[in-house]
C-alpha cells in the first residue's frame, strides 16, 4: 500500500484527498515507476479543484509529471534502476498520475533522465520547465535568434514564465518579463530579465496594431494579454502560444498576420512527439542553471496537494512547487 492523491466522483462534483492504494489498483502499463518527486503544475490545480474539466476518468490520481526510478519493466528500453521522467500523454487526465508514491505506465511515455539532472531538479523543472524549453526551440525553428531584439515572456514570475526567462536569458536574449506582480521585479531581474513590464498594459483588448516591441514572445496567458501581444509584435516577429491562464478566447484581428507577417506558433507539450521531447531534455541539461533553479522553488507534501492547488487560479504562484513523494530515491 501507498499514499495518492485520489479525485473522487462525489454528490457536490468531484472531491480530492489523500489516499491508500494498493500497487494492484494502479492501471496496466508495461513500466512500473517508483516516483521520486512530483511537482504541482496549473493543470494539476485544474484537475485537483474541478476548476475545469481535466478529468476524464474517476476515480483519478492526478498529476501530469513525475521523476523517479523504474521499479519492474517488460519494456526494451527500460529496466529496474533506470532514472525516468514523463510529462502529459494523458497521465493525471486519462490515466492515473504522479501525486503518488508509484505509478504504472507504458514505457512509450518515459524519457531516461539525462545525466546531470537529479530528480529533484527534473521536477524543478517539470511540465512547466520542459513547456519553456518547447516555446524556446519553436522561436528558434522559425528564425528569432540572440541578438535580434527583445522577446517577451508572459505569467513571467508562474512556472513556465520563470523558466522561459532563464532558458532565454542564458542563451543570451534580452527578455521583456511581462508580470501582474511587478513587485517580484528583483525575482525576475535575478533570473535574467532586462525590462519589467506591468501586466496591466495588457489586460484590456486594444488596437489591432500597436507599437511594433518585440522580434518574439512566449505567451501563457492567452486572452486581451495574448491579443495586445500579437499587436506589438515586429515585423515577422514570433509568438509561442502555450496557456491559458488569462483566458481561453483570443480577441484578436488577423492585421499582425496580413500586415506584419507575424507567425502564431501553438505548443502542447502532452501529445508532444518524443524525439523533440528527447532533444528539449537534453537542451534543458546543457543549458538551465540549476543553481538558479533552486531559487525559485518551494516543496509541498503530498498530505498538503490538495490545500495548496487552489493558489495557482489565485496566480499567486512563484516559480514551481516540488512534492517529495520518495525524496531519498537516487
Ligand atoms: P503558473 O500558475 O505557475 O503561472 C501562470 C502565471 O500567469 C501566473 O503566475 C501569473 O504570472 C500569470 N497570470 C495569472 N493570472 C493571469 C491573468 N488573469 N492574466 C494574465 N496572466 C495571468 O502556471 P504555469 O506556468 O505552470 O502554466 C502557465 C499556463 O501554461 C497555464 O495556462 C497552463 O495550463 C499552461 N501550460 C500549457 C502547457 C501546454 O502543453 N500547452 C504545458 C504547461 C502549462 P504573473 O503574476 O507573473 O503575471
Amino acid at each position: 500500500m501507498f499514499d495518492a492523491v485520489l479525485i473522487e466522483k462525489s454528490h457536490s462534483g468531484q472531491e480530492a484527498g489523500l489516499s491508500r492504494i494498493d500497487t494492484a489498483q494502479l492501471p496496466q502499463g508495461d513500466v512500473l515507476v517508483e516516483v521520486a518527486w512530483s511537482t504541482l503544475n496549473y493543470k494539476d490545480a485544474l484537475a485537483i479543484t474541478g476548476a475545469s474539466p481535466v478529468v476524464r476518468n474517476f476515480p483519478m490520481v492526478p498529476g501530469i509529471d513525475f521523476a523517479g526510478v523504474v521499479a519492474e519493466s517488460s519494456h526494451s528500453d527500460f529496466k529496474p534502476g533506470d532514472r525516468v521522467v514523463l510529462n502529459g500523454w494523458g497521465v493525471g487526465e486519462r490515466h492515473w498520475g504522479g501525486l503518488a508514491a508509484r505509478a504504472r505506465v507504458s514505457g512509450d511515455w518515459l524519457v531516461p533522465l539525462p545525466e546531470g539532472i537529479s530528480l529533484r531538479n527534473a521536477m524543478a523543472i517539470g511540465t512547466a520547465g520542459y513547456t519553456a524549453m518547447l516555446c524556446v526551440l519553436a522561436l528558434e525553428r522559425n528564425g528569432v535568434l540572440p541578438g535580434s531584439g527583445e522577446v517577451a515572456v508572459t505569467g513571467a514570475a508562474g512556472g513556465v514564465g520563470s523558466i522561459a526567462t532563464m532558458l532565454l536569458a542564458a542563451r543570451g536574449y534580452s527578455v521583456a518579463a511581462v508580470t501582474g506582480r511587478p513587485d517580484e521585479a528583483d525575482y525576475l531581474t535575478g533570473l535574467g530579465a532586462t525590462t519589467i513590464i506591468d501586466r496591466v498594459e495588457f489586460t484590456q483588448v486594444g488596437r489591432p496594431l500597436a507599437k511594433e516591441r518585440w522580434v518574439g514572445a512566449i505567451d501563457v496567458a492567452g486572452g486581451a494579454v495574448l491579443a495586445n501581444v500579437l499587436a506589438a509584435m515586429r515585423y515577422r516577429g514570433v509568438v509561442a502560444a502555450c496557456g491559458l491562464a488569462g483566458g481561453m478566447e483570443l480577441p484578436t484581428t488577423v492585421a499582425p498576420f496580413i500586415l506584419r507577417a507575424v507567425t502564431l506558433v501553438g505548443i502542447d507539450s502532452v501529445m508532444c512527439p518524443k524525439p523533440e521531447r528527447l532533444m528539449a531534455w537534453q537542451r534543458l541539461a546543457k543549458e538551465l542553471d540549476m543553481a538558479t533553479l533552486q531559487t525559485m522553488t518551494t516543496e509541498v507534501q503530498l498530505s498538503d496537494v490538495v490545500s495548496t492547488a487552489p493558489r495557482f487560479l489565485e496566480g499567486i504562484v512563484r516559480g514551481r512547487i516540488l512534492v517529495p513523494v520518495n525524496p531519498q530515491l537516487h
